[in-house]
């Protein structure tokens, strides 16, 4: 049996995904798997690597056996990274995915360990996993979402100039914040608007939709949310996630930029496409733009609210030293580490590193031919590897290649 193999990943067609041949993520299965049609009136949301259960990745040579199944009885080929640090009955300690956003997915933050094994324990229909889940996202193209607090100052300036917006509050908590550098200020006022009533901020939301209409906010801060505002709204009218916009970063990445959302970080991502590694979790907590079900409280109270500018938001990736064909994504958990690997001449041979870790590897752009042990086989746009830890694989007949490879650096 090889021990570097060509897998399929599990597709999600959430409704906020690209449509059709338009999401990257139906283009990327079409070109990879001969017998995968697209249909163009349906969104493809997510493509998942990993051994998460809701989301199987299989091995169409062995009968489409799971991923998951095949790592039981093969533990050796996660190798030391992997089995030093986490649990081998649950195979991969991460997923990674591309994922093709049309339209905003909900407010929300990961629980960080602790809090998610309260919410599976007492909650275990809402929140059907009990692991963290830090992850990280990789923009393709350009990218669009929603970080971290904004600085209080930010924040502050809206509710100057944008006046509907103090009418949904308790005016004392308005006024304590405005001229505080407390974060317990911005908790309660936070807290305050995403628990306020629909019939107290419905009209109010309007109105500030009206007012950017007529440009009636001028301020270069408000000005510079109008469009994202107005789209949003068009998006999810009446829903208490608009609001979101006056506190959190309104982050435009370009491709091969990145941000890490630790545990408790706000966040929602608006439009584009991307790749995402994350602890192996699908642990949610939801406050808005969303007709899922909605936590406010848990996450009003589980939040950091510390604030940064859009730029310290950026997760900035390192050169390799011992490979300068790779840029790596290493954020501070155990669980996943992202190298992307540009080859750019053609015909050349490449040897990927040998990691003591199982990983798998992606391609975004171009093709070659993989050769590990006395195998040689095609790897084209859609592909996906997975290779046992400690494999040598070469890359021959490089045509321009584009390649994530996701992996435990524990
Ligand atoms: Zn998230």
């Amino acid at each position: 049996m090889a021990l570097v193999f060509k897998v399929r990943g599990a597709i999600k067609n959430y409704d906020w995904g690209k449509l059709g041949s338009q999401s990257a993520v139906a283009q990327l299965q079409k070109a990879g798997f001969y017998n995968f049609n697209i249909d163009e009136k349906t969104p493809y949301a997510e493509l998942w690597i990993g051994t998460h259960d809701s989301g199987p990745t299989i091995i169409p040579f062995i009968n489409n056996m799971k991923l998951k199944d095949w790592l039981t009885s093969h533990t050796q080929s996660l190798g030391t990274n992997i089995s030093n640090a986490f649990d081998v009955s649950k195979g991969l300690p991460f997923l990674f995915k591309v994922l093709s956003v049309n339209k905003s997915l909900s407010i929300q933050a990961h629980p960080d360990k602790s809090t998610a094994e309260k919410l599976h324990r007492e909650f275990p229909d809402k929140y059907p996993d009990d692991n963290h889940k830090p992850e990280m996202a990789i923009a393709l193209t350009d990218f669009e979402a929603l970080c971290g607090f904004r600085p209080l100052c930010e924040i502050q300036t809206f509710f100057k100039h944008i006046p509907h917006l103090q009418k949904i509050i308790d005016i004392k908590i308005v006024d304590k914040f405005m001229n505080s550098t407390n974060k317990d200020d911005l908790k309660h006022l936070f807290t305050a608007v995403m628990t306020c009533t629909k019939n107290v901020f419905e009209s109010q939301l309007e109105e500030i939709s009206k007012g950017f209409q007529s440009n009636q906010f001028n301020n270069e801060l408000c000005f510079s949310i109008r469009d994202l505002f107005l789209k949003t709204y068009n998006q999810y009218p009446g829903d208490i996630g608009c609001f979101c916009l006056f506190f959190l970063n309104y982050l435009k990445l370009k491709p091969g930029e990145a941000i890490f959302l630790a545990a408790n970080e706000p966040h929602a991502y608006l439009y584009g496409d991307c790749v995402e590694c994350m602890a192996c979790s699908d642990n949610v907590v939801r406050a808005g733009l969303t007709p899922k079900f909605r936590d406010v409280e848990t996450l009003c109270n589980m939040l950091t609210y510390q604030c940064k500018s859009s730029e310290e938001n950026k997760f900035l990736s390192i050169r390799d030293p011992e490979d300068p064909y790779i840029k790596i994504y290493n954020p501070p958990v155990p669980e996943f580490a992202v190298d992307l690997i540009e080859l750019k001449e053609k015909g050349k041979s490449y040897a990927l590193k040998i990691l003591q870790s199982a990983s798998v590897l992606l391609v975004v752009k171009g093709k070659g031919v993989y050769k590990s042990e006395n195998v040689e086989c095609e790897l084209t746009l859609g592909s996906i590897l997975y290779i046992s830890s400690g494999c040598q694989v070469y890359l021959n007949q490089i045509h321009e290649m584009l390649i994530f490879r996701a992996y435990c650096s524990a």
